[in-house]
């Protein structure tokens, strides 16, 4: 048997969720930065664009009617109303990965992973949490890009993300970005050597066995 063959699984889809401000997003370059099996889904939002971003990169920034039409179109494996904007994850993305042999990174709230388990019941999904609510609040000021609104809003919906921890399979505290990113590739490595997800074994312990 050709060790290619060999070592072929399916693709996995690798949910991270957290209140906005816990560090999921360094969390998830840090990974992508440190394992090049996987690769992010990039949504497609009608929130608008922030002065550090890139339409593309980070999201892919669309008006409301574009987002209608791709809503009735079903350009979307999910999508959900977060802060009074639509954010959804596009089909085309999640293929795009898979079919370039890797795994996928979605940053998705409790919403779009509820939606996200009814299409496909094997994600993983990990939720990670702030150390506390005051430096929750201390990051999101740090960013300096959102208004007092904003902040105050998001702290509030803070406490409603966060009411569904118990939705996933895997919870982690940041109590440091680095720590948190270890275990979050533990996880992903230990999820990737799961019976379920190792298709070829069934024929690779057949030659084993005879
Ligand atoms: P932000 O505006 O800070 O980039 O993201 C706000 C929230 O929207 C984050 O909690 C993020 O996880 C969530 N989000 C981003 N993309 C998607 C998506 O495609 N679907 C869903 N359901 N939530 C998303």
């Amino acid at each position: 048997m050709e060790v290619t063959s060999a070592f072929k699984r399916r693709g996995l889809l690798f949910v991270l969720s957290s209140p906005s401000g816990a560090g999921k997003s360094t969390i998830a370059r840090m990974l992508l930065a440190t394992d090049d099996g996987i690769a992010m889904s990039i949504s497609a939002t009608t929130r608008p664009i922030r002065p550090s971003e890139e339409d593309g990169r980070d999201y892919h920034f669309v008006d409301d009617a574009t987002f209608d039409t791709m809503v009735a179109k079903g350009d979307f494996l999910e999508w959900a109303h977060v802060f009074g904007h639509r954010y959804g994850t596009l089909k085309s993305e999640v293929l795009k990965v898979i079919e370039s042999g890797r795994d996928v990174l979605l940053d998705i709230d409790w919403q779009g992973t509820q939606q996200l388990k009814q299409v496909d019941p094997d994600i993983v999904r990990v939720f990670i949490l702030p150390p506390s609510l005051a430096e929750l609040e201390r990051r999101l000021r740090a960013r300096g890009t959102d208004s007092e609104e904003v902040i105050g809003r998001r702290m509030e919906r803070a406490a409603a993300e966060m009411s569904h921890w118990a939705e996933y399979d895997y919870v982690l505290i940041n109590n440091s970005a680095e720590k948190c990113r270890e275990l979050v590739h533990n996880i992903l490595k230990a999820e990737r050597l799961k019976a379920t997800r190792r298709v070829f074994l069934h024929d690779f312990v057949r030659e084993l066995i005879g």
